[in-house]
């Protein structure tokens, strides 16, 4: 017989919130992880007091009243809002794209001036439906938005051209014709009043939970422990690549401890232009108001995955998409796996979606 119901690879935001569900449910549960920490790209280390997030800024936001209830049900949130600056050749703009963006580029004082700018660039450009994140974006706020805000932010983010790209990455960010720099559309948002680890913390109490612990390095043994898996991988890696492999974009972290209480006045200032190799500077404190003497900012630069760096988005192009499907139907038919979760679903989720998504698995 099975000592465990279930065994849970990945102890990230799927893994451990379907963890929590499991046990309430009064399953037995062995959650493993192959980092020594559990909380997924969530985790949180605290250097000088400020808590660093260690695998990319998080800032949790959602429309849905019960997924924000579940979370502030272990902890509560504070009133953070995003409202990230863009630094382009050295001038700065607001995002997302709103009265003070189209202020700040062309002069314009009214919502029906921005409109009547952006309506002629998207005439000039000749786009009518549009096919690609390049052609979606100029349609969105013209040609002008696209050049000094969009263009190259993506190309480093995604290493790919934009026209190259799928138009609904660009829809995440909203438009706006006020004078509102709030990133979000969200009715909620915050961050975690002490950091997202104490969540993880409650989501896997009293759960067997073993890290440092890598599945396929003994992938017999752990399946023999239960009757159940949840898996939360790389899906092409628990196929063991057998249909090829998928791209997946990486992310590299330079962090520093400056002597200072405040080096950019925001917790996030994407850099647009090409010549500036990293994509974005976070300074974590800014993410809970902090007001220590030092301050931690880290540069991140964006790259293509090879097997020594970590997957963090699936990459957005028709290939991996086609290939993505494949293993999907693979997937679907294992009776005793349950696949969740942004790598095992090669889906680019917001966090809200994830809980949402645990919430209303059937188990
Ligand atoms: N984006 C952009 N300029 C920016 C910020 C975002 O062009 O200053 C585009 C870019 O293509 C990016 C997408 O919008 O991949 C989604 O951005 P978001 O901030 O939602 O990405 P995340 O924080 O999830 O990496």
């Amino acid at each position: 017989m099975s000592k465990y119901d279930y065994l849970v690879v990945g102890a990230g935001l799927y893994g451990a919130v379907l963890a929590y569900r499991l046990k309430q449910a009064g399953k037995k549960v062995l959650v493993i992880d192959k980092r020594s920490h559990v909380g997924g790209n969530l985790y949180c280390e605290n250097i000088e007091g400020i808590n660093v997030h260690k695998y990319g800024a998080h800032i949790f936001h959602t429309s849905n009243k019960e997924v924000w209830d579940f979370m502030n049900s272990f902890v509560e949130f504070n009133r953070y809002t995003n409202s990230p600056i863009a630094n382009y050749k050295g001038k700065i703009y607001n995002l997302p794209f709103n009265m003070n963006t189209f202020y700040q580029l062309w002069g314009v004082k009214t919502p029906d001036e921005a409109k009547f700018v952006i309506e002629n660039q998207r005439k000039e450009s000749g786009i009518t439906i549009p096919e690609n994140l390049e052609e979606q974006a100029i349609s969105l706020v013209g040609h002008d938005i696209y050049e000094i805000l969009i263009k190259g932010y993506t190309e480093k983010q995604w290493g790919r051209k934009p026209s190259e790209l799928p138009a609904f990455i660009i829809k995440r960010l909203p438009v706006r014709f006020i004078f509102d720099n709030n990133y979000f559309d969200d009715k909620y948002q915050g961050i975690p009043i002490g950091g997202y680890n104490q969540l993880f913390d409650c989501f896997l109490n009293g759960i067997d939970v073993k890290c440092d612990t890598d599945f396929f390095k003994n992938r017999d043994y752990f399946e023999s422990l239960a009757n159940k898996i949840v898996y939360t991988g790389k899906i092409d890696e628990f196929y063991n690549y057998k249909l090829g492999k998928l791209e997946y974009r990486s992310l590299r972290f330079e962090s520093e401890i400056l002597d200072m209480p405040n080096y950019q006045g925001n917790a996030v200032v994407n850099y647009t232009d090409l010549e500036v190799s990293y994509t974005r500077i976070i300074e974590h404190k800014h993410f809970e108001f902090g007001t220590q003497d030092k301050t931690v900012i880290t540069k991140e630069f964006s790259l293509e995955a090879d097997c020594n760096s970590e997957p963090y988005y699936p990459v957005n192009d028709k290939a991996n998409e086609w290939l993505a499907q494949q293993y999907r139907s693979l997937s679907s038919k294992e009776e005793n796996v349950l696949f969740g979760g942004r790598l095992a679903e090669y889906k680019y989720f917001n966090m809200d979606q994830i809980v949402y998504n645990v919430l209303y698995q059937n188990l």
